[in-house]
């Protein structure tokens, strides 16, 4: 293991105007690789100071340069270069991906990297396709409806799919005219760094697209959002931080996007196809270690079935591959940090007192200096537990039966959350009245995690506020302005 002596930049700058800067107090941090314990980098520690630099740069952009006054083809012809090199990139993004979060590199390589890539190429041909209304009133009046971009936005991402969740806002932010800074999560900020790089080689104008690394609350997150020149936030996330930058947000009247927290509830039918829903359900409660938004953390399965779900999950699970994120058959590497870790643990151990382990929720002992957890699967679980109503984010699979509709509907909604659910029938009815009734704002029947891009995609309840995705991405990034025309007749 090691893909961190491979990464070539040992330390990662702000990225100001178009050049990489240190912090204006000269202070660092590290990043390290959770599989081996490794310094990746020294990471510049931005605070208030970085923050009014960058916003400086970008407002600076957005009011002197050609960024927003560019026909939106024009700009995305360079965002659609930004997705080529990314994809040129591949390799390298998805070493550093993989060093910086622990995640198995066929994830990076097949998921994260190229998903990054297709969100410039989605946007760069989805957002000159805008309709703008226009309606006549008379032959000599119209009225018509356009929009403008917001200004400097701020934009604020997670660690969990860093490069993928950061793209999904840059795209459609800076397609619509935008400028903006961006406070990649502290715990993983390679891949932001390196696509810096990229918006250079792209011909992106400085200034329009700027970083500032370090940390949340008290630290360069916060300043951000509390900056008089940013027009809006655009942030993914946990809810309580959701509810900090909120508070924060107010105080000069910031446009808001959250997208949030979830626990995400996996539904089998008896009428289920099992051959199907099993190995699904079991991808979707352990891909990227669970510490996905949308993973499926909580598995409903009909009474009449769950002893033949039980005993198939447990075996299933127990030859899941666990380890070097590097092996291309590695289905399971290492827990992003510390922190995280010791949290995923409090809960194995709640778990074990209060259900039945059946499988995995042990350390990895062939690697000591990594942060890696086998997948845990508990049965006998009260859907009151924090197991079954809390965000764990890690690999923990609550399992829990139930014999009428009504009542898998109630306990799929008990819980603050409303992100995502997955419900397998091979009943249409049951599929289409279930979905109505769940409080979530994605249901698949029958899949996981597929989704059209242009479909509307966010959290109901403590999940989010607001919708990113197709013209629901464009709609935040923009501002609506009326204009009403009366000729001479
Ligand atoms: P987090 O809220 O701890 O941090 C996210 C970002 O917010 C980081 O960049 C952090 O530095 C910054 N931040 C923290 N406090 C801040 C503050 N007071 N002001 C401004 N910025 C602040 O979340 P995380 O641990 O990085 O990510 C995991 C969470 O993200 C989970 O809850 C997960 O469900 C959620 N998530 C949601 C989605 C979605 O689409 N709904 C997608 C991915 C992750």
């Amino acid at each position: 293991m090691g893909a961190g002596t491979k990464l070539k930049t040992k330390h990662l700058g702000h990225f100001i105007g178009g050049q990489f800067l240190l912090s204006a107090s000269g202070d660092t941090f590290e990043t390290v690789n959770p599989a081996t314990g490794e310094i990746l980098a020294t990471v510049s520690l931005g605070g208030a100071e970085d923050i009014d630099r960058a916003v400086e740069a970008a407002k600076d952009a957005f009011d002197n340069g050609p960024w927003p006054h560019m026909s939106i083809k024009e700009r995305c012809q360079i965002l659609r270069r930004v997705g080529d090199l990314i994809l040129a990139n591949q390799e390298s993004l998805a070493l550093a991906e993989t060093a910086d979060t622990g995640k198995p590199i066929i994830e990076s390589m097949e998921g994260d990297i190229p998903r990054a890539a297709y969100n410039f190429h989605f946007f760069a041909d989805y957002a000159p396709s805008l309709n703008e209304e226009c309606f006549t009133v008379n032959v000599n009046e119209r009225h018509f409806t356009v929009r403008e971009p917001l200004g400097v936005v701020g934009l604020i991402t997670p660690w969990n799919l860093p490069l993928y969740l950061a793209t999904w806002k840059i795209a459609p932010a800076l397609a619509m005219g935008n400028t903006c800074v961006l406070k990649p999560a502290e715990w993983t900020p390679y891949t932001a760094t390196m696509l810096a790089e990229i918006m250079n080689e792209a011909g992106l104008p400085p200034g329009v697209f700027n970083i500032v690394h370090g940390f949340g609350a008290g630290g360069a997150g916060e300043a951000l959002t509390l900056h008089p020149d940013v027009s809006s936030i655009s942030f993914t996330g946990e809810t309580t931080t959701g509810q900090a930058i909120m508070g924060a947000a107010s105080k000069t009247l910031k446009k808001v996007s959250f997208e949030l927290g979830g626990k995400g509830a996996t539904v089998l039918f008896a009428d289920a196809d099992l051959d199907e829903a099993i190995p699904t359900a079991i991808r979707a409660a352990y891909r990227n270690q669970g510490q996905i938004c949308l993973a499926g953390s909580r598995l409903y399965v009909h009474k009449k079935v769950i002893d033949r779900v039980v005993e198939r999950i447990a075996e299933e699970v127990a030859q899941i591959k666990v380890g070097d994120p590097l092996d291309r058959q590695t289905q399971m590497g290492a827990l992003v940090s510390k922190e995280h870790f010791d949290k995923v643990e409090k809960y194995l151990a709640l778990g074990k007192k209060k259900a039945k382990l059946i499988t995995g929720g042990q350390r990895l002992k062939e690697i000591p200096n990594g942060l890696f957890l086998t997948p845990a699967v508990f049965v006998g679980v009260d859907n009151k537990s924090p197991l079954c109503q809390e965000e764990i984010f890690g690999p923990v699979l609550p399992i829990v039966s139930f014999e009428e509709e009504e009542e898998v509907i109630d306990m799929v909604n008990d819980t603050p959350y409303g992100l995502s659910a997955s419900i397998w029938s091979s009943n249409v009815d049951t599929c289409h009245r279930v979905s109505r009734h769940i409080r979530m704002g994605t249901v698949w029947v029958n899949c996981w995690f597929a989704r059209d891009l242009r479909t509307a995609f966010g959290g109901m309840k403590a999940s989010g506020i607001g919708r990113e995705g197709g013209r629901w991405s464009l709609d935040f990034f923009s501002e609506a302005k009326t204009i009403c025309y009366r000729y001479k007749g």
